[in-house]
């Protein structure tokens, strides 16, 4: 099984969840050497306000909103 290069690759936004397309998405956050997409720049910016809380997962990020 082979797919095209030309192909769409879609990414996940970690911080809402939607999928974006990975060769047309201007918006991205760079954390620990590695590339993350955002769907716009409300997301980026929360990605880079606290990109832990995206990187953990939901129920992380759930925890964390309990302790304020
Ligand atoms: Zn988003």
């Amino acid at each position: 099984m082979s797919y095209p290069l030309a192909a769409h690759a879609w990414v996940r936004d970690v911080v809402c969840g939607m999928p974006v397309d990975q060769w047309a998405v201007t918006f991205f956050a760079t954390y620990r050497g590695t590339r993350y997409f955002l769907c716009s720049q409300r997301c980026q910016e929360r990605f880079s306000e606290n990109p832990e809380t995206y990187l953990q997962g939901p129920e992380a990020k759930r925890a964390r909103t309990n302790e304020r």
